[in-house]
Protein backbone atom coordinates (compact mmCIF):
# COMPACT_ATOMS: atom_id res chain seq x y z
CA UNK A 1 0.00 0.00 0.00
CA UNK A 2 2.12 2.98 -1.32
CA UNK A 3 -0.01 6.00 0.65
CA UNK A 4 -1.45 5.95 4.10
CA UNK A 5 -3.83 8.32 3.57
CA UNK A 6 -5.91 10.09 6.68
CA UNK A 7 -8.63 11.95 5.15
CA UNK A 8 -10.01 15.43 6.57
CA UNK A 9 -11.24 17.40 3.70
CA UNK A 10 -13.62 14.42 2.88
CA UNK A 11 -15.34 14.87 6.07
CA UNK A 12 -16.35 18.52 5.61
CA UNK A 13 -19.80 18.90 4.89
CA UNK A 14 -21.29 18.35 0.89
CA UNK A 15 -21.01 22.17 -0.01
CA UNK A 16 -17.34 21.78 -0.15
CA UNK A 17 -16.80 19.03 -3.23
CA UNK A 18 -18.53 16.72 -5.14
CA UNK A 19 -16.94 13.11 -4.96
CA UNK A 20 -15.80 11.62 -8.41
CA UNK A 21 -13.28 9.09 -9.25
CA UNK A 22 -10.59 9.66 -12.00
CA UNK A 23 -10.84 8.45 -15.43
CA UNK A 24 -8.75 5.80 -16.82
CA UNK A 25 -6.55 6.41 -19.68
CA UNK A 26 -5.30 3.51 -21.93
CA UNK A 27 -2.03 3.29 -21.90
CA UNK A 28 -0.29 4.44 -18.84
CA UNK A 29 3.79 4.64 -18.52
CA UNK A 30 5.42 6.46 -16.16
CA UNK A 31 8.06 9.10 -16.69
CA UNK A 32 9.46 10.25 -13.60
CA UNK A 33 8.70 9.51 -10.22
CA UNK A 34 10.19 11.69 -7.12
CA UNK A 35 12.02 9.31 -5.10
CA UNK A 36 13.08 11.77 -2.68
CA UNK A 37 9.85 13.62 -2.45
CA UNK A 38 8.39 10.17 -1.52
CA UNK A 39 10.76 9.38 0.81
CA UNK A 40 10.49 12.99 2.65
CA UNK A 41 6.73 12.70 3.31
CA UNK A 42 6.98 8.90 4.29
CA UNK A 43 5.36 7.81 1.40
CA UNK A 44 6.66 4.43 0.39
CA UNK A 45 8.63 4.87 -2.88
CA UNK A 46 9.59 1.60 -4.01
CA UNK A 47 5.43 0.43 -3.16
CA UNK A 48 5.02 3.28 -5.61
CA UNK A 49 7.25 2.48 -8.14
CA UNK A 50 5.48 -0.55 -9.00
CA UNK A 51 2.21 -1.63 -11.71
CA UNK A 52 0.32 -0.88 -8.64
CA UNK A 53 1.64 2.29 -8.24
CA UNK A 54 1.49 2.95 -11.87
CA UNK A 55 -1.83 2.23 -11.91
CA UNK A 56 -3.27 4.85 -8.84
CA UNK A 57 -0.82 7.41 -10.54
CA UNK A 58 -2.70 7.20 -13.69
CA UNK A 59 -6.21 7.17 -12.40
CA UNK A 60 -6.49 3.50 -13.13
CA UNK A 61 -6.87 1.82 -9.61
CA UNK A 62 -8.51 3.51 -6.90
CA UNK A 63 -5.75 3.02 -4.19
CA UNK A 64 -7.19 1.71 -0.97
CA UNK A 65 -7.75 4.84 1.67
CA UNK A 66 -8.80 7.17 -1.24
CA UNK A 67 -11.97 9.33 -0.97
CA UNK A 68 -11.60 11.05 -4.44
CA UNK A 69 -13.10 14.37 -4.70
CA UNK A 70 -13.27 17.68 -7.05
CA UNK A 71 -13.03 20.94 -4.68
CA UNK A 72 -15.45 23.59 -5.09
CA UNK A 73 -13.90 27.29 -5.74
CA UNK A 74 -14.49 30.59 -7.18
CA UNK A 75 -12.10 33.07 -7.86
CA UNK A 76 -11.41 36.08 -9.72
CA UNK A 77 -9.71 35.82 -13.26
CA UNK A 78 -8.30 38.70 -14.78
CA UNK A 79 -10.38 40.81 -12.46
CA UNK A 80 -13.75 39.60 -13.46
CA UNK A 81 -15.46 37.72 -10.62
CA UNK A 82 -16.30 33.84 -11.77
CA UNK A 83 -18.36 32.59 -8.79
CA UNK A 84 -18.31 28.57 -10.45
CA UNK A 85 -14.72 27.42 -10.97
CA UNK A 86 -13.66 24.55 -8.98
CA UNK A 87 -11.36 21.79 -10.07
CA UNK A 88 -12.10 20.72 -13.45
CA UNK A 89 -9.37 18.89 -14.12
CA UNK A 90 -7.94 17.75 -10.60
CA UNK A 91 -9.13 14.83 -8.20
CA UNK A 92 -7.75 14.74 -4.71
CA UNK A 93 -6.75 11.61 -3.92
CA UNK A 94 -6.81 11.94 0.13
CA UNK A 95 -4.30 13.61 2.30
CA UNK A 96 -1.19 11.64 3.73
CA UNK A 97 0.62 13.03 7.07
CA UNK A 98 4.71 13.35 6.56
CA UNK A 99 7.32 12.18 8.51
CA UNK A 100 7.72 15.96 9.12
CA UNK A 101 4.07 16.16 11.03
CA UNK A 102 2.58 17.52 8.02
CA UNK A 103 -0.44 16.88 6.55
CA UNK A 104 0.00 16.89 2.69
CA UNK A 105 -2.88 16.74 -0.15
CA UNK A 106 -2.06 14.28 -2.90
CA UNK A 107 -4.19 15.21 -5.88
CA UNK A 108 -4.35 14.02 -9.80
CA UNK A 109 -3.99 16.48 -12.60
CA UNK A 110 -5.29 15.61 -16.08
CA UNK A 111 -7.07 12.51 -14.15
CA UNK A 112 -10.66 13.16 -16.16
CA UNK A 113 -13.71 15.25 -16.10
CA UNK A 114 -15.42 16.56 -12.79
CA UNK A 115 -18.87 18.02 -11.91
CA UNK A 116 -16.57 21.38 -12.50
CA UNK A 117 -15.32 20.19 -15.87
CA UNK A 118 -17.65 23.32 -17.79
CA UNK A 119 -16.65 22.37 -21.15
CA UNK A 120 -13.32 21.18 -20.47
CA UNK A 121 -12.27 17.47 -20.81
CA UNK A 122 -11.07 17.09 -18.22
CA UNK A 123 -7.29 16.48 -19.37
CA UNK A 124 -4.10 17.71 -19.75
CA UNK A 125 -1.67 17.94 -22.53
CA UNK A 126 2.06 15.96 -22.07
CA UNK A 127 4.14 19.64 -22.15
CA UNK A 128 1.91 21.22 -18.78
CA UNK A 129 2.89 17.83 -16.89
CA UNK A 130 6.28 18.50 -17.83
CA UNK A 131 6.29 22.01 -17.36
CA UNK A 132 4.71 21.83 -13.86
CA UNK A 133 7.31 18.59 -13.18
CA UNK A 134 10.17 20.88 -13.98
CA UNK A 135 9.56 24.49 -12.17
CA UNK A 136 7.54 23.31 -8.92
CA UNK A 137 10.70 20.91 -8.08
CA UNK A 138 13.45 23.99 -9.35
CA UNK A 139 11.10 26.44 -7.03
CA UNK A 140 11.42 23.81 -4.52
CA UNK A 141 15.48 23.96 -4.79
CA UNK A 142 15.49 27.42 -5.12
CA UNK A 143 14.03 27.12 -1.68
CA UNK A 144 10.26 28.84 -2.20
CA UNK A 145 7.64 27.51 -0.66
CA UNK A 146 5.39 25.57 -3.27
CA UNK A 147 3.49 22.90 -4.33
CA UNK A 148 5.39 19.67 -5.25
CA UNK A 149 5.54 17.00 -8.16
CA UNK A 150 5.26 13.45 -7.10
CA UNK A 151 5.03 11.94 -10.31
CA UNK A 152 4.36 12.21 -14.09
CA UNK A 153 2.79 9.64 -15.83
CA UNK A 154 2.54 9.65 -20.14
CA UNK A 155 -1.43 8.80 -20.53
CA UNK A 156 -1.02 6.85 -23.88
CA UNK A 157 -4.29 9.31 -24.98
CA UNK A 158 -4.48 12.74 -27.35
CA UNK A 159 -6.28 15.37 -25.99
CA UNK A 160 -7.13 18.43 -28.81
CA UNK A 161 -5.39 21.73 -28.14
CA UNK A 162 -3.53 23.18 -30.74
CA UNK A 163 -4.28 20.15 -32.95
CA UNK A 164 -3.77 16.40 -31.27
CA UNK A 165 -1.39 16.59 -28.52
CA UNK A 166 -0.19 13.72 -26.25
CA UNK A 167 -1.88 13.73 -22.74
CA UNK A 168 -0.22 12.66 -19.09
CA UNK A 169 -1.43 12.91 -15.53
CA UNK A 170 0.53 14.85 -12.92
CA UNK A 171 0.31 14.03 -9.06
CA UNK A 172 0.60 17.46 -7.41
CA UNK A 173 1.56 17.59 -3.74
CA UNK A 174 0.10 20.57 -1.37
CA UNK A 175 0.19 21.52 2.16
CA UNK A 176 -3.29 22.06 0.73
CA UNK A 177 -5.43 23.33 -2.41
CA UNK A 178 -7.36 25.87 -0.29
CA UNK A 179 -7.05 28.74 -2.33
CA UNK A 180 -8.54 32.57 -1.55
CA UNK A 181 -11.23 31.27 -4.24
CA UNK A 182 -12.37 28.59 -2.13
CA UNK A 183 -13.31 31.34 0.61
CA UNK A 184 -15.04 33.18 -2.22
CA UNK A 185 -17.37 30.34 -2.93
CA UNK A 186 -18.68 30.76 -0.02
CA UNK A 187 -18.96 34.14 0.32
CA UNK A 188 -20.30 34.42 -3.17
CA UNK A 189 -23.33 32.23 -1.56
CA UNK A 190 -23.73 34.27 1.49
CA UNK A 191 -22.86 30.53 3.05
CA UNK A 192 -21.30 32.11 6.41
CA UNK A 193 -22.11 28.64 8.81
CA UNK A 194 -20.05 27.08 5.71
CA UNK A 195 -17.38 30.69 5.28
CA UNK A 196 -16.77 29.83 9.57
CA UNK A 197 -16.17 26.43 8.98
CA UNK A 198 -13.20 26.26 5.90
CA UNK A 199 -11.72 29.09 8.21
CA UNK A 200 -12.00 27.02 11.06
CA UNK A 201 -10.43 24.15 9.21
CA UNK A 202 -7.56 26.01 7.42
CA UNK A 203 -6.44 27.45 10.81
CA UNK A 204 -6.33 23.90 11.98
CA UNK A 205 -4.57 22.78 9.66
CA UNK A 206 -2.17 25.77 8.26
CA UNK A 207 -1.98 28.33 11.40
CA UNK A 208 -2.86 26.60 14.61
CA UNK A 209 -1.31 29.19 16.81
CA UNK A 210 -3.57 31.67 16.16
CA UNK A 211 -6.68 29.55 17.99
CA UNK A 212 -4.69 31.49 20.91
CA UNK A 213 -5.41 34.39 19.58
CA UNK A 214 -8.46 36.92 20.37
CA UNK A 215 -9.61 36.68 17.16
CA UNK A 216 -8.46 33.69 15.34
CA UNK A 217 -10.47 34.94 12.05
CA UNK A 218 -8.41 38.13 12.01
CA UNK A 219 -5.11 36.60 12.90
CA UNK A 220 -5.47 33.86 10.04
CA UNK A 221 -5.91 36.92 7.64
CA UNK A 222 -2.86 38.39 8.98
CA UNK A 223 -0.55 35.16 8.56
CA UNK A 224 -2.13 34.86 5.35
CA UNK A 225 -0.91 38.44 4.38
CA UNK A 226 2.20 37.81 5.76
CA UNK A 227 3.12 34.53 3.76
CA UNK A 228 2.02 35.77 0.54
CA UNK A 229 3.96 39.40 1.04
CA UNK A 230 7.35 37.29 1.38
CA UNK A 231 6.20 34.54 -0.86
CA UNK A 232 5.54 37.08 -3.78
CA UNK A 233 9.49 38.65 -2.79
CA UNK A 234 11.25 35.53 -3.13
CA UNK A 235 9.29 35.18 -6.90
CA UNK A 236 10.77 38.64 -7.60
CA UNK A 237 14.33 37.55 -6.07
CA UNK A 238 14.46 34.92 -8.36
CA UNK A 239 13.01 36.38 -11.62
CA UNK A 240 10.25 34.52 -11.66
CA UNK A 241 6.85 35.59 -13.14
CA UNK A 242 3.79 33.86 -12.32
CA UNK A 243 1.50 34.78 -14.73
CA UNK A 244 -1.65 33.80 -13.43
CA UNK A 245 -2.26 35.23 -10.01
CA UNK A 246 -5.98 34.78 -10.47
CA UNK A 247 -7.39 34.36 -6.72
CA UNK A 248 -8.28 31.05 -7.66
CA UNK A 249 -4.16 30.55 -8.11
CA UNK A 250 -3.37 32.06 -4.60
CA UNK A 251 -3.41 29.28 -2.00
CA UNK A 252 -4.31 30.04 1.70
CA UNK A 253 -0.98 28.22 2.93
CA UNK A 254 1.39 30.54 1.02
CA UNK A 255 2.82 28.10 -1.47
CA UNK A 256 3.10 28.88 -5.12
CA UNK A 257 0.72 27.20 -7.22
CA UNK A 258 -0.79 26.69 -10.50
CA UNK A 259 2.31 26.84 -12.89
CA UNK A 260 0.64 27.40 -16.33
CA UNK A 261 1.75 30.53 -18.21
CA UNK A 262 4.51 30.98 -15.39
CA UNK A 263 8.53 31.48 -16.43
CA UNK A 264 11.49 32.75 -15.03
CA UNK A 265 12.57 35.90 -16.83
CA UNK A 266 15.98 35.66 -19.52
CA UNK A 267 16.01 39.68 -20.35
CA UNK A 268 15.60 41.90 -17.41
CA UNK A 269 12.27 44.26 -17.54
CA UNK A 270 9.96 45.56 -15.03
CA UNK A 271 6.90 44.93 -17.68
CA UNK A 272 8.01 41.79 -18.92
CA UNK A 273 4.83 39.16 -19.32
CA UNK A 274 4.66 35.37 -20.57
CA UNK A 275 1.29 34.69 -20.28
CA UNK A 276 -0.60 34.61 -24.45
CA UNK A 277 -3.90 35.70 -22.21
CA UNK A 278 -2.11 38.40 -20.33
CA UNK A 279 -2.64 41.36 -22.96
CA UNK A 280 -2.61 44.17 -20.69
CA UNK A 281 0.38 43.01 -18.32
CA UNK A 282 -1.90 42.91 -15.16
CA UNK A 283 0.49 40.01 -14.39
CA UNK A 284 3.70 41.54 -15.76
CA UNK A 285 6.82 40.78 -13.51
CA UNK A 286 6.51 44.12 -11.40
CA UNK A 287 3.23 44.08 -10.93
CA UNK A 288 3.15 40.92 -8.67
CA UNK A 289 3.38 42.65 -5.31
CA UNK A 290 0.36 44.84 -6.09
CA UNK A 291 -1.48 42.17 -7.50
CA UNK A 292 -0.61 39.88 -4.53
CA UNK A 293 -2.73 42.32 -2.32
CA UNK A 294 -5.30 43.14 -4.47
CA UNK A 295 -6.21 39.23 -4.43
CA UNK A 296 -5.44 39.59 -0.80
CA UNK A 297 -8.07 42.29 -0.51
CA UNK A 298 -10.61 40.10 -1.80
CA UNK A 299 -9.57 37.09 0.45
CA UNK A 300 -10.27 40.26 3.82
CA UNK A 301 -13.54 40.76 2.18
CA UNK A 302 -14.79 37.14 2.35
CA UNK A 303 -13.74 37.14 5.73
CA UNK A 304 -15.59 40.17 6.66
CA UNK A 305 -18.69 38.21 8.53
CA UNK A 306 -16.26 36.78 10.98
CA UNK A 307 -13.83 39.20 11.75
CA UNK A 308 -16.82 41.31 13.74
CA UNK A 309 -20.45 41.60 13.62
CA UNK A 310 -20.35 45.22 12.86
CA UNK A 311 -19.52 45.74 9.45
CA UNK A 312 -18.03 49.26 9.55
CA UNK A 313 -15.62 47.69 12.51
CA UNK A 314 -15.18 44.58 10.18
CA UNK A 315 -14.00 46.67 7.31
CA UNK A 316 -11.87 49.01 9.33
CA UNK A 317 -10.05 45.84 10.93
CA UNK A 318 -9.49 44.70 7.49
CA UNK A 319 -8.22 47.67 5.69
CA UNK A 320 -5.82 47.87 9.09
CA UNK A 321 -4.43 44.01 7.97
CA UNK A 322 -4.07 45.16 4.59
CA UNK A 323 -2.26 48.33 4.83
CA UNK A 324 0.69 45.83 6.63
CA UNK A 325 1.18 44.36 3.35
CA UNK A 326 2.85 46.86 1.76
CA UNK A 327 5.56 47.29 4.30
CA UNK A 328 6.15 43.68 4.86
CA UNK A 329 6.65 43.05 1.29
CA UNK A 330 8.44 45.51 1.01
CA UNK A 331 10.95 44.83 3.86
CA UNK A 332 10.93 40.98 2.30
CA UNK A 333 12.01 42.91 -1.29
CA UNK A 334 14.50 44.42 0.57
CA UNK A 335 16.94 42.13 2.51
CA UNK A 336 16.13 39.61 -0.54
CA UNK A 337 17.27 42.11 -3.48
CA UNK A 338 20.36 43.41 -1.38
CA UNK A 339 21.50 40.38 -0.52
CA UNK A 340 21.76 39.54 -4.36
CA UNK A 341 24.47 42.88 -4.36
CA UNK A 342 26.12 41.47 -0.96
CA UNK A 343 24.73 43.55 1.31
CA UNK A 344 22.71 42.42 4.55
CA UNK A 345 20.43 44.49 6.39
CA UNK A 346 20.46 47.32 3.68
CA UNK A 347 19.62 50.63 4.39
CA UNK A 348 18.31 53.38 2.07
CA UNK A 349 21.38 53.47 0.55
CA UNK A 350 21.70 49.97 -0.60
CA UNK A 351 18.20 49.34 -1.53
CA UNK A 352 19.12 52.87 -4.19
CA UNK A 353 22.02 50.85 -4.89
CA UNK A 354 19.42 48.09 -5.75
CA UNK A 355 17.34 50.31 -8.09
CA UNK A 356 19.65 51.87 -9.81
CA UNK A 357 21.16 48.29 -11.26
CA UNK A 358 17.90 47.16 -12.09
CA UNK A 359 17.63 50.22 -14.10
CA UNK A 360 20.98 49.91 -15.60
CA UNK A 361 19.59 46.42 -16.56
CA UNK A 362 16.65 46.91 -18.22
CA UNK A 363 18.34 49.74 -20.60
CA UNK A 364 21.21 47.26 -20.95
CA UNK A 365 18.69 44.62 -21.52
CA UNK A 366 20.73 42.33 -19.84
CA UNK A 367 20.35 39.14 -18.52
CA UNK A 368 18.52 38.62 -14.88
CA UNK A 369 19.94 35.62 -13.73
CA UNK A 370 23.46 36.13 -14.95
CA UNK A 371 23.81 39.99 -14.19
CA UNK A 372 23.65 39.01 -10.26
CA UNK A 373 24.81 35.89 -10.78
CA UNK A 374 28.38 37.14 -12.33
CA UNK A 375 28.58 40.10 -9.85
CA UNK A 376 30.24 37.45 -7.07
CA UNK A 377 33.01 36.94 -10.06
CA UNK A 378 33.69 40.37 -9.87
CA UNK A 379 34.58 40.61 -6.27
CA UNK A 380 36.26 37.08 -6.52
CA UNK A 381 38.51 37.96 -9.58
CA UNK A 382 38.56 41.44 -9.95
CA UNK A 383 37.19 41.07 -13.44
CA UNK A 384 34.43 43.20 -14.49
CA UNK A 385 33.81 41.03 -17.97
CA UNK A 386 31.78 38.73 -17.24
CA UNK A 387 28.92 41.22 -16.18
CA UNK A 388 29.87 44.20 -18.91
CA UNK A 389 29.02 41.64 -21.24
CA UNK A 390 25.86 41.17 -20.29
CA UNK A 391 24.68 45.18 -20.94
CA UNK A 392 23.81 46.90 -24.50
CA UNK A 393 26.92 49.34 -23.76
CA UNK A 394 29.15 49.21 -20.53
CA UNK A 395 29.34 53.19 -20.04
CA UNK A 396 25.82 52.85 -17.13
CA UNK A 397 27.11 49.75 -15.42
CA UNK A 398 30.83 50.38 -15.45
CA UNK A 399 29.81 53.55 -13.01
CA UNK A 400 27.48 51.34 -11.27
CA UNK A 401 30.07 48.66 -10.31
CA UNK A 402 32.92 51.73 -8.97
CA UNK A 403 30.18 52.84 -6.52
CA UNK A 404 29.21 49.21 -5.62
CA UNK A 405 32.92 48.85 -5.03
CA UNK A 406 32.92 51.25 -2.72
CA UNK A 407 30.34 50.10 -0.95
CA UNK A 408 31.93 46.74 -0.48
CA UNK A 409 34.93 48.01 0.81
CA UNK A 410 33.99 47.94 4.55
CA UNK A 411 32.56 44.15 4.12
CA UNK A 412 33.62 41.02 5.04
CA UNK A 413 34.70 39.29 1.77
CA UNK A 414 34.00 35.63 2.13
CA UNK A 415 30.81 36.26 3.57
CA UNK A 416 29.95 38.60 0.83
CA UNK A 417 30.40 35.67 -1.89
CA UNK A 418 28.92 33.35 0.40
CA UNK A 419 25.86 35.88 0.42
CA UNK A 420 25.46 36.13 -2.84
CA UNK A 421 26.05 32.99 -4.33
CA UNK A 422 23.19 31.46 -1.75
CA UNK A 423 20.76 34.69 -3.25
CA UNK A 424 21.74 34.39 -7.31
CA UNK A 425 20.91 31.08 -8.60
CA UNK A 426 23.10 29.86 -11.39
CA UNK A 427 20.45 27.30 -13.01
CA UNK A 428 16.60 28.35 -13.44
CA UNK A 429 14.52 26.73 -15.62
CA UNK A 430 14.75 28.74 -18.74
CA UNK A 431 11.47 28.71 -21.13
CA UNK A 432 13.86 27.98 -24.32
CA UNK A 433 14.88 24.44 -22.36
CA UNK A 434 11.74 23.68 -20.82
CA UNK A 435 10.17 24.05 -24.69
CA UNK A 436 13.07 21.79 -25.69
CA UNK A 437 12.16 19.16 -22.79
CA UNK A 438 8.43 19.25 -24.00
CA UNK A 439 9.25 19.25 -27.63
CA UNK A 440 11.12 15.76 -26.96
CA UNK A 441 8.27 14.63 -24.88
CA UNK A 442 5.63 14.76 -26.87
CA UNK A 443 7.66 13.02 -29.65
CA UNK A 444 8.44 10.27 -26.37
CA UNK A 445 12.37 11.45 -26.03
CA UNK A 446 12.27 12.25 -22.06
CA UNK A 447 16.01 12.82 -21.72
CA UNK A 448 15.67 16.32 -22.15
CA UNK A 449 13.39 16.74 -19.44
CA UNK A 450 15.43 14.13 -17.08
CA UNK A 451 18.53 15.98 -17.55
CA UNK A 452 17.08 19.66 -17.14
CA UNK A 453 15.42 18.34 -13.93
CA UNK A 454 18.65 16.64 -12.75
CA UNK A 455 20.66 20.04 -13.71
CA UNK A 456 17.88 22.16 -11.52
CA UNK A 457 17.77 20.08 -8.61
CA UNK A 458 21.50 22.20 -7.41
CA UNK A 459 20.63 26.02 -8.62
CA UNK A 460 22.94 27.47 -6.78
CA UNK A 461 26.16 25.18 -7.40
CA UNK A 462 28.25 25.95 -10.51
CA UNK A 463 28.81 22.81 -11.92
CA UNK A 464 31.07 22.68 -15.77
CA UNK A 465 29.08 19.95 -16.88
CA UNK A 466 26.30 21.75 -16.85
CA UNK A 467 27.17 24.75 -18.42
CA UNK A 468 25.13 25.03 -21.16
CA UNK A 469 22.28 25.50 -18.83
CA UNK A 470 23.51 28.58 -17.69
CA UNK A 471 23.00 30.15 -20.89
CA UNK A 472 20.12 32.81 -21.98
CA UNK A 473 18.16 31.60 -25.36
CA UNK A 474 19.55 32.43 -28.63
CA UNK A 475 17.49 34.94 -30.53
CA UNK A 476 15.97 32.31 -32.67
CA UNK A 477 15.50 30.07 -29.45
CA UNK A 478 13.77 33.22 -27.58
CA UNK A 479 10.37 31.80 -26.32
CA UNK A 480 7.90 34.73 -26.15
CA UNK A 481 4.86 33.63 -25.33
CA UNK A 482 3.57 30.77 -22.40
CA UNK A 483 0.27 29.21 -22.33
CA UNK A 484 -2.13 28.34 -19.81
CA UNK A 485 -2.06 24.31 -18.96
CA UNK A 486 -5.46 23.64 -20.09
P1 LIG B 1 -6.38 27.33 -14.35
O1 LIG B 1 -6.09 28.00 -15.64
O2 LIG B 1 -5.57 26.10 -14.11
O3 LIG B 1 -6.28 28.25 -13.17
O4 LIG B 1 -7.87 26.81 -14.43
C1 LIG B 1 -9.01 27.65 -14.37
C2 LIG B 1 -10.27 26.82 -14.29
O5 LIG B 1 -10.48 26.09 -15.51
C3 LIG B 1 -10.28 25.77 -13.19
O6 LIG B 1 -11.59 25.69 -12.69
C4 LIG B 1 -9.90 24.51 -13.93
O7 LIG B 1 -10.33 23.36 -13.27
C5 LIG B 1 -10.61 24.70 -15.25
N1 LIG B 1 -9.97 23.93 -16.33
C6 LIG B 1 -8.79 24.19 -16.90
N2 LIG B 1 -8.48 23.27 -17.84
C7 LIG B 1 -9.51 22.39 -17.87
C8 LIG B 1 -9.79 21.20 -18.62
N3 LIG B 1 -8.96 20.73 -19.55
N4 LIG B 1 -10.94 20.55 -18.36
C9 LIG B 1 -11.79 21.01 -17.42
N5 LIG B 1 -11.58 22.12 -16.68
C10 LIG B 1 -10.46 22.80 -16.89
MG1 LIG C 1 -5.89 27.15 -11.34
Amino acid sequence: MPFTFDNTYARLPDAFFKRVAPTRVSAPAMIRLNHSLATELGIDAAGLDSLEGLAILSGNQQANGSDPLAMAYSGHQFGGFSPQLGDGRAILLGEVVGNDGIRRDIQLKGSGPTPFSRRGDGRSALGPVLREYLVSEAMAALGVPTTRALAAVASGDHVVREGMMPSGVFTRVAQSHIRIGTFQWFAARHDDDNLRVLADYVIARHYPAVQQEENPYLALLNQVIERQARLIAHWIQLGFIHGVMNTDNMTVSGETIDYGPCAFMDTYHPAKTFSSIDRDGRYAFGNQGPIGQWNLTRFAETLLPLLHTDQKKAITMAESSLDAFTDLHQSALHSRLTAKIGLEGGDTDDWNLVESLLQTMANGESDFTLVFRHLATVLDTGSDDEVTRQFNQPTEIVSWLKAWRTRLQDVDRDRTLDLMRRSNPIYIPRNHRIEEAIKAGNEGDFEPFHRLNHVLQQPFTERAESSEYEVPPAPDEVVHATFCGT
